[in-house]
């Protein structure tokens, strides 16, 4: 095993990943009386063609409102072209918002959207939300951050005279009910006012719901929620933490303008991560943790055929969604050896919980800490990878078929991301998926002769 340096380190940001308009694929899913538009250019459109596949065909919530050389010589009223727009979308889908997604055109130019979105939502009747998901200042699932960043302005503001007089009943259906006050014996609401955020598909997002409710914390809300209408209602005695290490933006932006109070937890990926998230969420709002150590430990001996894989594995993280530090501590957790954790963007103070159990992992299972670098240059990270000789890596498609065929085993990053990865039930599926570039190719140590400093090609 070779020694790395345990330090943070920030490259040339020349790395590949996706733009993060690519979040319209999960966010329209998710929010399903929404509609995405996204304005720029036809890149944009290409990409999205390329990226969303087969989705295009199925008349998705999503369009691109594609800006020509005259938009952008402002020779045609932005205006009168986003009002037709938006009308025709309310004609033929109805929805109850649309958001319109920024791009690096509309950066450049210095379109101003939110100015054009407030006056046009008052004409047109529908709320418009901006987010400005481009990629000069963000990375692929910082897409997200941005669109509930946007979100958290249209919340409810929750009136806490009125939920001191209403009870979470104990089958928490995530719904406030009023009682009388002889009625309310389990606990009152001022206590438990639990906001989660992140985007989880509905059937991942109610494992992160049901542990809370194991521990009889009730929550009490979800940003985003299924419908525009259900958005949580935030203000000062409200609780909130997120299930995914790339909203530091929207958790700024609920602490700062609306109040709430950030439960800053390591992310509920791995039973590692899903137990301390909770223990955390439990400390915080003064309850005792039931049967998580228990449960983990199950999960553990569950997950023993994959850890016989790949215990003693070297992996490198090119690094590309974030959610880098939380798979590579549940990695290290798997008894893998972790060379380098890339991350295009790292917020240590949300991270913060994170990154101490990444270091807490290290120690237990006596294995380095990862070198870590933000906004890392791929064209190094392959020189550092032909040094290191790791056993798999972390990549996006840009390097995967490269590296495959160098002989390097190679596990696409996209994946994590629409993959189910969190909560204590999903831990084995993504333990599936990096074990089977490992069990593809058996034993296949790279001969690394061909990785770097080529010759060129004679014909
Ligand atoms: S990164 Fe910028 S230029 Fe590229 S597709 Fe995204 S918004 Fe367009």
């Amino acid at each position: 095993m070779k020694t790395i340096d345990t330090a943070f380190e920030c490259e040339t940001g020349s790395y590949h990943t996706f733009c993060p308009i690519s979040c319209v694929a999960w966010l329209y899913q998710k929010i399903e009386d929404s509609f995405f538009l996204v304005i720029g250019t036809k890149t944009r459109g290409y990409f999205l063609q390329n990226a969303l596949g087969v989705t295009i065909f199925a008349e998705p919530r999503y369009a691109m409102a594609e800006l020509e050389e005259a938009d952008i010589s402002a020779q045609l009223n932005d205006r009168e072209e986003s009002k037709e727009i938006c009308i025709q979308i309310r004609r033929d889908r109805n929805p109850s918002v649309i958001i319109w997604i920024g791009t690096c055109t509309t950066e450049i130019i210095k379109m101003d959207l939110e100015g054009m979105a407030s006056k046009l939502e008052r004409e047109i009747g529908i709320p418009i939300i901006v987010a400005r998901a481009n990629g000069s200042d963000y990375a692929f699932t910082q897409g997200e951050d941005t669109a509930l960043a946007a979100m958290v302005h249209r919340c409810p503001v929750i009136d806490m005279a009125i939920s001191k007089n209403e009870v979470c009943m104990g089958d928490c259906d995530n719904s406030y009910k009023s009682k009388d006050q002889s009625q309310i014996k389990t606990y009152k609401l001022e206590t438990h006012n639990l906001v989660l955020f992140g985007s989880l598909p509905s059937n991942v997002a109610s494992q992160p719901n049901s542990e809370p409710k194991h521990q009889n914390i009730c929550v009490t809300g979800w940003l985003p929620s299924h419908r525009y209408a259900e958005l949580p209602s935030l203000g000062e005695g409200i609780y909130v933490c997120g299930v995914n290490p790339f909203l530091s933006r929207t958790a700024t932006i609920l602490m700062r303008r609306r109040k709430c109070r950030l439960i800053g937890a390591p992310f509920p990926i791995g039973p590692d991560g899903t137990r301390a998230w909770m223990e955390r969420i439990c400390d915080v709002l003064g309850m005792k943790p039931k049967g998580l150590k228990e449960k983990e430990e199950q999960i553990w001996k569950n997950l023993s055929k994959y850890i016989k894989i790949i215990g003693g594995k070297s992996v490198f993280s090119m690094g590309d969604n974030l959610l880098e530090i939380s798979l590579a501590r549940f990695s290290v957790r798997c008894g893998m050896i972790v060379y380098e954790i890339g991350i295009p963007y790292l917020d240590k103070r949300y991270q913060a919980a994170e990154l101490s159990l990444l270091k807490t992992t290290c120690e237990v299972m006596n294995i380095p800490m990862p070198r870590i670098v933000e906004k890392p240059d791929n064209y190094n990270q392959v020189q550092r990878m032909h040094e290191l000789e790791p056993d798999l890596a972390f990549t996006g498609m840009a390097h995967a078929n490269p590296l495959e065929a160098r002989g390097i085993d190679t596990k696409w990053s996209v994946e994590f991301t629409f993959a189910q990865i969190h909560g204590f039930a999903n831990a084995a599926d993504v333990l599936e998926s990096v074990t089977r570039p490992l069990m593809r190719n058996p034993g296949s140590i790279p001969s690394w002769k061909n990785l770097s400093k080529q010759e060129p090609l004679h014909c």
